[in-house]
């Protein structure tokens, strides 16, 4: 049982919840450094995952029999946390998806209906490529044009520059709150605010900040938001997807089957009410309620203090990085979370990504899904580091050994 705590003090307790990190890996104990990649998995989460199939497997909002309105009742209980957690208007704005790539792609493919060749759209410089290419097929299906947000040297993106890019032929804006190559947390509620001046919504993709701080998709006005349960704790093959209700209406359903329908002739068939409507199929049932008990962890665990405790541990191994010769951090906003993208002189990431593997040390090495990002900085990659609120001083001092000899041995 986990209590909200500090956790600096309670950092072993912590840890022992997540069975992974007392791993070997090439053997020696595994460091793992990557969890703007995926984190780890607590005990609870998976104990929640194999008490699912052990006594409750079954189809959900069909069978009258007893498993199945339990399984119902549990998923729809998870929908209202996630509803509660970003602060929804109503439990039906929260649809389950497989991930942040399915959510931007429900969205994308929706907005083909309402573009044409006259209209805008546009993206910034510091996305994942999950929030680029989907928009790029809705380019080519409706001839839109998108026009991209730029950024300076230090990662963060111009706003200046963003207001000269809308105009009333702008119809959606589509921006990370975190990137994840750099770390850097933009100014989201400038850009909803400026976006709805012009009549454009706004889609947010928050993988990478649902599990640094909380989120309040009232406040924001945001029209969606979407993330991935796997980056907060959660299994992998979930995501969420809150939208406004009055744009979940209007836009059209995006894949057929059971589940999602209201009636079904072959004449016609009429679609069923928010979520349903978005969730053809038999989802991840699970995983899903799986994913609220990760939810409820990360909040027994504190948001604050969760925030406080990464921040510590990036000022700390940022300063250790910053003495190792020849080292270049990429992405110094201010306000970021703990994500470091670097590289150290000539070295090709690859090579030290390697080295450090034989160590049991988990980093993650090129272009991050971000690649418009590298072309900026004219490098072909980075070395990210990650930290998650289960990773440590030690950890980093490790690291910060390895890298030392690693950057010997190469160069
Ligand atoms: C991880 C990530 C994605 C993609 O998430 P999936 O779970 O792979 O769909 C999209 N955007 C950002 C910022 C991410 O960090």
């Amino acid at each position: 049982m986990i209590f909200k705590m500090n956790i600096l003090n309670n950092i072993e307790s912590i840890r022992k919840e997540f069975p992974i990190l007392n791993t070997t890996v090439n053997g020696n104990k595994l460091i793992y450094l990557d969890n703007a990649a995926t984190s780890q998995t607590p005990n609870c989460v998976i104990e929640s995952i194999s008490s699912y199939y052990k006594n409750l497997n079954s189809n959900i909002h069909r069978g009258v029999h007893t498993l199945s309105q339990i399984a119902t009742e549990k998923y729809e209980d998870t929908r209202k946390k996630f509803s509660n957690h970003f602060n929804a208007r109503s439990s039906s704005e929260i649809i389950f998806t497989s991930g942040t790539t399915h959510s931007i792609n429900l969205v994308s493919s929706g907005f083909t209906n309402f573009l044409d060749d006259k209209d805008e759209i546009i993206v910034s410089q510091l996305e994942h490529h999950s929030n680029i290419v989907p928009w790029q097929m809705l380019c080519e299906k409706t001839g839109a044009k998108m026009k991209v947000i730029p950024m300076n040297d230090k990662g963060e993106l111009d706003l200046n520059a963003f207001s000269n890019l809308l105009s009333d032929k702008t119809k959606i804006v589509f921006v990370n709150h975190v990137s994840n190559a750099l770390g850097t947390v933009n100014n989201i509620q400038e850009i909803i605010e400026k976006s709805h001046q012009v009549g454009a919504a706004v889609l947010i993709d928050g993988a990478q900040a649902v599990p640094h701080f909380k989120v309040d998709v009232r406040k924001l006005d945001v029209d969606f938001y979407v993330c991935s349960a796997h980056k907060f704790c959660g299994p992998t093959g979930v995501g969420i997807l809150y939208g406004k209700k009055e744009w979940l209406e209007k836009l059209p359903a995006y894949q057929g089957g059971g589940e999602m329908i209201d009636e079904v002739t072959f004449e016609k068939t009429t679609y069923s009410e928010l979520p349903n409507k978005f969730e053809a199929g038999t989802p991840n049932i699970a995983g899903v309620i799986a994913s609220g008990i990760a939810l409820d962890y990360i909040n027994t665990i504190g948001l604050e203090n969760i925030k406080e405790y990464e921040d510590y541990l990036l000022n700390y191994a940022t300063e250790k990085l910053l003495e190792i010769d020849g080292m270049k951090i990429y992405g110094e906003s201010k306000n970021k979370t703990s994500v470091i993208s670097f590289n150290i002189g000539s070295i090709h990431p690859y090579d030290i990504g390697s080295l450090i593997d034989n160590l049991g040390i988990a980093v993650r090495t090129g272009h991050h899904c971000a690649q418009p990002i590298m072309d900026f900085f004219k490098i072909p990659g980075t070395i990210r580091i990650s930290f998650c609120f289960y990773n440590t001083t030690e950890e980093i001092d490790t690291l910060i050994n390895a890298l030392k000899k690693a950057s010997t041995m190469l160069s």
